[in-house]
């Protein structure tokens, strides 16, 4: 007979490695098998304020003390200096229109910004995880505590009576093993999904990407100096962020990290957007040239040969019905892909590690069992609704900055009070993210995309007394939950650490 685990995890991100060292923890025999081999290219990298709580609380619950000290940019820096990372203070966007004139010796005008803080030091900042080395280095510390983990891992998932059967090759050798449980962790590629054939639920975002890892990128402070724009205002500087370029029907992601690489794509929508089968280079070359202040940042920028090119994805929005199984459930990022707007996916994904381990930890096989992984269906797909209601929301929004900068603050009113919650121990593991079971919140929600759909109903753009009328009705809406400040006129977008 083939040898028996508890758990089978299926992909060697973050999300599943971190799983297996859990479950490793408490006595669990896992095997994690991965089509790909350490270090690879990989993207998803920015953390926030929830997932650096979340991340502490799986480290100190299930004694991962060596890594802890990931949770925050300080510990992480002086406990290990060499496993790259990047500061990240907050969330900056800045908007661009469409061939703005940066040529002729001429600067372009001023930018509509938003900065939103989610630190007040660099020692207690988010991260960007480069990927490669952050999940390389998750491996080696669950291989050196007694995970086995496979790579190069290919083979054919069955079922096997109550069980599941895994065979295939792993580096060209022949193995097999039994398991109680699956978890599915390889991300878009869903593993199970085919195995079992599950359904689909629609997403109303619709965006593509086209992304690269790169070498040679300026710091976009460095040409807001050059052009004359004061950056007097910023409550960090822009760059330790989450820099996003809004554009029109799209924005862009620019990730620092501090081994001279940026992380950085387009997400476009695909209504506005629609791929024209052009290379990713052609692309990337044709949406530097629409809006040539990004186009400057750019200008010297190559891909990083792991990366090896610049890519492109179909439409990334990606949902299944069913999430769990008696003896099988879907990480998040699993679950559904929707859109990297506001860094919202590591920190999902850990609410799913930390939801998963617990529930397979506290429960046998059985009606027990089965009732947690229906809360945790009910609970994602809750989620998952709500992420997409705010971030389609937010597209909607691009075509005019003032009108984002209003309606993206239902999304930051949210991250702060349940990051606030979750501080003072006020939320279980169980409970909602980001306020999705929460009715007022979810009415909230509803009302701000009413009021966003009166806006955008007219023919043309909202004026000034409509653009501070949606503010006004955005501040009341999210008032009980607002503990930052947000929608604050006098704060002019800027919005400090509180
Ligand atoms: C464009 C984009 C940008 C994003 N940016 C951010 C961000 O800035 N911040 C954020 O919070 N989230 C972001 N996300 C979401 C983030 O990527 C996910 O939350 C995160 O990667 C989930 O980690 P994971 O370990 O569950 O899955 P993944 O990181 O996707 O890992 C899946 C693993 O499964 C393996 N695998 C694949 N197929 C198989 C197979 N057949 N058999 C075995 N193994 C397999 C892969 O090799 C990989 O190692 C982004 C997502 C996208 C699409």
């Amino acid at each position: 007979m083939p040898p028996v685990c508890d758990v089978l995890v299926i992909g060697s991100g973050f999300g599943g490695v971190l799983s297996a060292l859990i479950l490793q923890r408490h006595g669990r025999r896992v095997v994690v098998v991965d089509r790909a081999r350490h270090p690879r290219f990989l993207i998803g990298e920015s953390s926030t304020p929830m997932a650096d709580l979340v991340w502490h609380d799986l480290c100190q619950a299930h004694q991962l003390d060596r890594l802890a000290p990931l949770a925050e940019y300080g510990s992480w820096q002086s406990t290990y200096p060499q496993l790259p990372c990047g500061l990240k203070r907050g969330f900056s966007y800045f908007a661009h229109s469409p061939h703005s004139p940066t040529s002729g010796g001429q600067p372009p005008a001023r930018f509509p910004q938003l900065l939103v803080s989610a630190s007040q030091h660099d020692a207690d900042a988010d991260t960007h995880w480069y990927r490669p080395e952050f999940d390389l280095f998750l491996v080696q510390e669950a291989r050196a505590a007694g995970v086995e983990i496979c790579e190069e891992a290919h083979g054919h998932l069955a079922q096997a009576g109550s069980r599941w059967h895994w065979s295939g090759q792993v580096a060209g050798i022949t193995h097999e093993w039994l398991a109680d449980f699956v978890l599915d962790a390889s991300g878009e590629a869903n593993v199970l999904g085919q195995v079992l054939d599950l359904g689909s639920l629609p997403l109303q975002t619709h965006s593509r990407s086209v992304f690269g890892h790169f070498h040679g990128v300026r710091p976009w402070g460095e040409l807001l100096d050059e052009w004359g724009h004061s950056q007097a205002p910023h409550p960090f500087p822009c760059d330790d962020a989450a820099l996003h370029h809004v554009i029109d029907g799209g924005w862009m992601y620019v990730l620092r990290f501090n081994n001279g690489i940026t992380s950085a794509g387009f997400l476009l929508d695909t209504r506005q957007h629609p791929d024209r089968g052009d290379s990713p280079d052609e692309e990337w070359q044709r949406l530097l040239a629409q809006y040539p202040a990004i186009g400057r940042q750019f200008a010297q920028a190559s891909t990083t040969p792991l990366c090896g090119g610049l890519r492109k994805t179909r439409r990334l929005q990606r949902r299944r019905d069913r999430v769990v199984g008696s003896n099988w459930a879907l990480l998040p990022f699993t679950a559904y892909g929707l859109d990297a707007l506001h860094s919202t996916g590591n920190a999902h994904t850990l609410r799913g590690v930390e939801r998963l381990c617990q529930l397979l930890l506290d429960t046998a096989p059985g009606p027990d069992r089965q009732q947690a992984l229906d809360v945790y269906q009910r609970l994602l797909q809750q989620e998952i609704d709500l992420l997409d209601q705010i971030v389609s929301g937010c597209y909607a929004s691009f075509r005019q900055f003032d009108l984002f900068a209003s309606f993206s603050m239902i999304y930051f009113a949210a991250a702060v009070f349940s990051e606030d919650q979750r501080r003072r121990g006020k939320s279980g593991i169980f409970d909602s993210h980001l306020l999705a079971g929460n009715d007022a919140y979810r009415r909230v929600v509803n009302a701000g995309l009413d009021a966003l759909q009166r806006q955008l109903a007219r023919s043309r753009p909202a004026d000034t007394a409509e653009l501070e009328a949606f503010r006004a009705e955005i501040a009341g809406l999210i008032a009980p939950f607002n503990l930052a400040g947000f929608c604050d006129p006098a704060r002019q977008h800027m919005y400090p650490y509180i």
